[in-house]
């Protein structure tokens, strides 16, 4: 490798640490284990585009768990610790638990977490907690049963999302974050009742704001709620201050309650972003390797995997494809040009967040 691996101080082992074209870490990787989904959040999956025809990936286009392990146990070496399991919805794999194993036992990663929308959690959180999963994430974008439907593109049920949460707090899948997606006259008139809601719970709320991500949801700039506005409107009834950063180059910012009952992350992809600082590799489900959740193109691991590349082959594709990386597309966002979607972005449900 090359001159850009250099030693990093910062790091607890002191070992080398590779570094982009523009000097971020490569620390997290974010695996898709599917394409497809029980929700067809309108956001995400609108319905009229992922309807009952369409056609998402098949057994063999998708990696086999040894070919996930494959590249995570390559990509853990070359400096990644964290690892969130994702989708389209990854607890439509029934056997997740399997891979969740298999990643749980590579050296060096000491945060292993899974994205869900949580419909089918409540059954399987002890069995993930047991083959070594972490925590987990849930994604909840209002607490009224109407919008939280219509958000689910009419598929979701509250009541077995909450029992999946619970679940989740009885396995130690701990802490549990709550995403919510805040969208401009659908569900922002709910974000309060929902931080009430989860007020000293444990669980920390996360409010992100509706991101251009792929060119299917309909993205307009006046559907965002910019972070700013939302913390303005809480200060109307809580009292909150800032917290530190957990650690460099997390995208959340993070605000308490003067009074004790928890925390509250935003994350402010359109208005506030944090290229800058981003760390994150992410894996579709059919193999492709994406450096930024905007890319209009990746590149083919399961074409290396299938012809047999080695241990050694596929460290040198993954460390040439992050010594190479400049993506900062939300730095240099021009809603103008998202709007006109100039750009072939890849698709959420395909990359998972
Ligand atoms: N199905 C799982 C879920 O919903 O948690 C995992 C995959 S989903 C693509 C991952 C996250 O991306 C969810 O929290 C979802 O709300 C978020 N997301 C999807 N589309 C988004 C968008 N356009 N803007 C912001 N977040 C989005
Ligand atoms: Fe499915 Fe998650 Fe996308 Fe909603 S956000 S459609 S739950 S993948
Ligand atoms: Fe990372 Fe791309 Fe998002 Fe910037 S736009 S924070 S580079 S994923």
């Amino acid at each position: 490798m090359s001159s850009d691996l250099i030693p990093d101080d910062d790091s607890a082992a002191n070992v080398a640490v590779m570094r982009d074209a523009l000097r971020r870490p490569l620390h997290d990787l974010r695996i898709s284990v599917l394409d497809q989904c029980n929700f067809r959040c309108p956001y995400c999956m609108p319905e009229d585009e992922f309807h009952a025809d369409y056609e998402f990936l098949r057994k063999q286009q998708r990696l086999s768990y040894n070919e996930v392990l494959k590249i995570a146990r390559v990509a853990a070496r070359l400096g990644v610790s964290k690892m969130r399991l994702t989708g389209g919805e990854p607890l439509l794999d029934k056997h997740l638990s399997t891979l969740v194993t298999g990643l749980a036992e590579i050296p060096g990663v000491d945060d292993l977490a899974l994205t869900t929308n949580a419909m089918l959690l409540a059954p399987v959180a002890q069995q993930l907690a047991d083959a070594g999963l972490h925590r987990v994430t849930v994604s909840l974008d209002s607490l009224d049963e109407d919008v939280f439907r219509r958000m689910s593109g009419g598929r979701g049920n509250l009541a077995q999302v909450l029992e999946g949460l619970d679940a989740a707090q009885e396995a130690g899948l701990t802490p549990i974050k709550i995403n919510v997606v805040v969208q401009r006259g659908v569900n922002d008139h709910t974000v309060l009742d929902l931080l009430e809601h989860f007020r000293g719970s444990g669980h920390i709320v996360r409010l992100i704001e509706f991101m251009d991500v792929g060119n299917r949801n309909g993205w307009r700039l006046d559907q965002v709620v910019p972070s700013r506005q939302l913390l303005d409107l809480m200060r109307t009834r809580w009292q909150l201050r800032r917290m530190d950063q957990n650690y460099p180059g997390e995208v959340a910012r993070r605000y308490e309650y003067v009074d004790g009952q928890g925390e509250i992350g935003f994350i402010s992809s359109v208005t506030e972003p944090f290229c800058g600082s981003c760390s994150r590799a992410r894996l579709s489900a059919d193999g492709m390797l994406y450096t930024c959740l905007f890319a209009n193109q990746g590149t083919d691991l399961r074409e290396s995997l299938r012809n047999d590349a080695d241990d050694e082959e596929l460290t040198n594709i993954l460390s040439q494809i992050w010594l190479q990386r400049a993506d900062r597309y939300s730095e240099l966002r021009r809603p103008e040009m998202a709007e006109a979607h100039v750009l072939r972005k890849v698709e959420m449900y395909r990359i998972g967040g």
